[in-house]
């Protein structure tokens, strides 16, 4: 089987390197993909949103499958231009269409379906220019702390939480009046805070029946201790010590089943991942947001401890067939952790000469995500550089394991946490 995965992060090396794994693999290309990656397969430099030109690489080097790493394309809606297209019909993408790809482009959207759904969620109201008046008494009157949300993407920027009314109403008018997320912020959801911790569970699905994958907690402040600037994420843990049997239960139950009934009973074609960002309060899970594709760094750890051939869960989820499938997980402990250049999440430079990167073993992966093959060196090519993964018995030992790693690996400006998972040890 040849395969194209788009996009160029830890978490497409993650997926690239699962996929290399599998029988069934053939030619492997990964597009843009970066120094990782092209250890798997071949790179092609290609933008993960130009449908035409992939169109035109899946013709020509007879591509059986498409796995859109991050949201951008499916987003753009990359399945309906497959499905609509006589030439490409064949060739299954492993995401859902653009309309369920709304239920991370849109959180108003989302809303509605969890409310439609039953699926417990946070109580909110959506804003926009015609009942902004409404916005704002509704904003006068509500609890505190509030959360605000532009309703499209935002790089993650776009949610708000705020202390007090005043700057409440600041922000309310910041994001409808003067589009500071521009049209992503025409629409806001009002929604009530929940407190708890949070986790990530990740589903595969066919559109009607679906496994459970291993779950993942991430850590996106770039400082020791959950302080400083949000990231796209620092490191990552699985399996999450309080999604106990009885609390995943609940998650099924009450989330997860709901939630591939619903796109099935609403006719919302949807194959591929769902990534369920949950928090517990309490002890019962609540959604704060979906979303359509694999996290990352989440990724990092889920793959590493995915036992099954990951080829043929997606040859089951485009046939039809995933309910014969069954999940096998490693019952060690993976964590990631992060290498990040100098100055993310903010201005950073880049270019920056990387060695100490050691091949990887039964217990550890170091996963590239922004770098780049320059002749024989390997460059930082971005603010998140490398993901080091270990497994180990218990987290300590893996955390421990990264830390040394982490240590080794050498490149100016290289700046990391070492205490992923700190709440568990
Ligand atoms: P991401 O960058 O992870 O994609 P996002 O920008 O799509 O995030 P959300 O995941 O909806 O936005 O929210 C970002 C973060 O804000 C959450 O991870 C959570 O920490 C916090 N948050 C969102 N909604 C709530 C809520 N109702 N109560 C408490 N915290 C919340």
């Amino acid at each position: 089987m040849n395969i194209l995965l788009l996009g160029s992060g830890g978490r497409e090396h993650a997926l690239a390197l699962k996929m290399s794994q599998s029988t069934q693999c053939g030619q492997l290309f990964i597009a843009p993909g970066n120094a990782g990656t092209a250890q798997c397969g071949k790179n092609v430099n290609m933008g993960v949103s130009d449908f035409e030109k992939i169109k035109t690489f899946c013709l020509e080097h007879a591509i059986d499958l498409v796995v859109p790493g991050s949201e951008e394309a499916l987003v753009n809606g990359i399945y309906d231009f497959f499905s609509k297209d006589a030439a490409l019909q064949h060739i299954p993408v492993m995401g859902p269409s653009q309309e369920g790809a709304q239920l991370e482009g849109s959180k108003a959207y989302a809303k509605l379906f969890m409310q439609r759904n039953n699926i417990p969620t946070a109580a909110y109201r959506e804003f926009n220019e015609k009942n902004y008046e409404e916005g704002i008494a509704y904003l006068q009157q509500h609890s505190l702390p509030i959360v605000l949300k532009a309703d499209g993407l935002a790089a993650g920027k776009g949610v708000v939480i705020v202390a007090n009314h005043e700057d409440a109403l600041e922000e309310f008018e910041q994001m409808i009046k003067s589009a500071k997320f521009g049209d992503a912020s025409k629409t806001v959801v009002v929604e009530e805070f929940l407190t708890g911790i949070e986790l990530s569970v990740f589903a595969i699905t066919d559109g009607h029946s679906y496994k459970i994958l291993p779950e993942a907690k991430d850590y996106k402040r770039i400082g020791e201790g959950d302080t400083g600037l949000n990231t796209g994420g620092m490191g990552a843990v699985s399996p999450v010590p309080f999604a106990d049997a009885a609390f995943m239960t609940k998650v099924e139950d009450q989330i997860i089943r709901p939630t591939i009934a619903g796109l099935s009973k609403e006719g919302i074609v949807y194959y591929g991942f769902v990534f369920f960002g949950l928090i517990n309060v309490a002890g019962e899970p609540f959604v704060i947001e979906y979303n359509c594709r694999m996290g990352d760094p989440e990724t990092e750890v889920v793959m590493p401890r995915l036992q099954n051939d990951l080829l043929e869960l997606f040859t089951a989820v485009a046939q039809g067939k995933l309910n014969e499938q069954t999940i096998y997980a490693d019952a060690r402990v993976a964590a990631t952790m992060m290498l990040v250049s100098k100055g993310y999440p903010e201005a950073y430079e880049k270019n920056k000469v990387i060695t100490g990167i050691p091949a990887p073993t039964r217990d550890q992966i170091v996963f590239h995500a922004g770098t780049k093959q320059d002749g024989n060196d390997v460059l930082s090519n971005g603010g998140r550089v490398l993901s080091i993964t270990s497994l180990a018995a218990d987290l300590s030992l893996a955390l421990a394991h990264s830390v040394q790693t982490a240590e080794q690996i050498a490149f100016d400006g290289k700046v990391y946490r070492r205490d992923i998972g700190y709440e568990f040890i």
